[in-house]
């Protein structure tokens, strides 16, 4: 399962991205901060406290009927102590022992543990047994987390970063979301320790935490570079809609080692999954490219749920903008020569989905929808919109409908209004209908 998720992720990304070939990278990055060692930042082997239950941690369950059995066994650990134990017999659950740890915002970690399983079988959808994760972070369950089985003890590990709080939820689970389960495990010597491996990189409105190893292609200036466009994308989107996420705070960066839902997952911090980060590092380097995946998730943070009927497009537009107004390159294309794509090299675009031959095979694409709004913004410019986006941002709550079609019609309304043209006017009649179909 997770293959099929990784492999649709490369699949996606192979579908938008095209190489152009350039100079070489001519020096590593400074690898200044290698060899420090990791520093341990909380423990607990479960042998502190009296009674059944170990001190600071508590039960929680997907389904709280009580076969679920959570103790704190006395023998049986790693060394023979004390350890926690989950087990789980007659139905499949995702039950945790759960405690908060505070740490310091912004900052990588690695959270480690020892777990033994018996029996862990999961209902047919589900592929996450034992494991250790940070709550509330989606995907994020430790190395050894897609075992079955049974198993001697094994050392489970799995990275992450704080956002604009230091607080979180570490948790030893049997189970996941979406991965109900049955079996027995015991849990022992956990750990969270700081990330050696992982380097910070700070921008005006971004900070980054990057694996040291995945920048060895990229200079040091170009880096800075690659960041400074990050700001500048930030800015543009800012000023096109008139909002700034997160009450203006820095949005973060974070390459984790696991499978985040995407290729990149918007929030704060963006998750990015470590396997891509290399490989677009490389491209910054040799094509000064901006790095399409981490726009589109920065501009995700800046959408609201007024205007938002179609958030991929929305996503796309406002990188777009960011992309055509500072002259910026991705995948090859550079700043408005990028219209290109939405208009015909896309499999979304207007030609190949909403044009597609096969009259059966067409369909109202965001990727089209895109190139028919820069035909509006090609006709009165981009005021119009940003007009339109702060109406959104600022009318009461009542004026805004809550379904798709209500705000696309309501923003190509607002559009008309602040442009003096039509903005339905760029559509025919059959791209009415297919509008229509897919968002009524
Ligand atoms: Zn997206």
């Amino acid at each position: 399962m997770r293959l099929n998720r990784v492999l649709w992720g490369i699949l996606f990304l192979s579908s938008v991205v095209t190489n152009v070939p350039c100079a070489e990278p001519e020096k590593a990055m400074d690898r200044r901060e290698t060899g420090k060692s990791a520093r341990i930042l909380f423990q607990d082997d479960f042998e502190a406290g009296t009674g059944e239950k170990p001190e600071s941690w508590k039960s929680d369950a997907w389904i709280q009927d009580g076969r679920t059995v959570f103790s704190r066994e006395e023998k049986g650990g790693r060394d023979g102590g004390r350890c926690l134990k989950i087990e789980t017999k007659e139905r499949e659950n995702d039950a945790r022992w759960v405690r908060s740890v505070e740490l310091a915002p912004h900052a990588a970690y690695i959270l480690r543990g020892r777990i033994r399983t018996e029996a862990v079988k999961w209902a047919q959808e589900g592929k996450i047994g034992a494991n250790i994760c940070v709550m509330g972070i989606g995907g994020c369950q430790s190395d050894q987390a897609e075992r079955s089985g049974s198993y001697d003890w094994t050392a489970h590990r799995v990275d992450f970063a704080t956002g604009d709080s230091g607080h979180v939820e570490i948790a030893c689970r049997l189970g996941f979301t979406y991965s109900a389960v049955t079996g027995s495990a015991w849990f022992d010597d956990i750990a969270v320790e700081e990330n050696p491996d992982v380097v910070r990189r700070e921008g005006k409105h971004v900070y980054l935490n990057l694996y040291r190893e995945d920048l060895e292609g990229i200079r040091e200036a170009n880096f800075k570079r690659w960041v400074k466009h990050l700001d500048a994308t930030y800015e543009a989107i800012a000023d096109l809609t008139g909002g700034r996420p997160w009450n203006g705070g820095k949005i973060g960066i974070y390459s984790c080692q696991w499978y985040p839902g995407g290729w990149a997952v918007a929030g704060n911090p963006i998750l990015w999954m470590r396997q891509f980060v290399r490989e677009r590092m490389d491209v910054a380097e040799r094509e000064d490219d901006w790095v399409s995946g981490i726009l589109h998730e920065m501009s995700h943070d800046f959408d609201e749920e007024s205007w938002n009927f179609n958030g991929e497009f929305f996503a796309n537009l406002k990188y777009y903008y960011a992309l055509e107004t500072l002259n910026g390159r991705v995948n090859g294309y550079q700043g408005k020569g990028y219209l290109k794509y939405w208009k015909s090299d896309a499999d979304g675009s207007y030609e190949k989905a909403w044009r597609n031959p096969d009259p059966a095979k067409r369909k109202a694409h965001h990727d089209g929808l895109q190139y028919k709004w820069l035909e509006i913004r090609e006709r009165v410019g981009w005021e119009p919109f940003k007009k339109t986006f702060r109406y959104f941002r600022s009318a009461p709550a009542d004026r805004i409908p809550r379904d798709a079609w209500g705000k696309l019609e309501l923003f190509h309304a607002k559009l008309t209004e602040y442009s003096g043209l039509d903005a339905w006017s760029v559509f025919t009649e059959e791209d009415r209908a297919l509008l229509r179909s897919e968002y009524h």
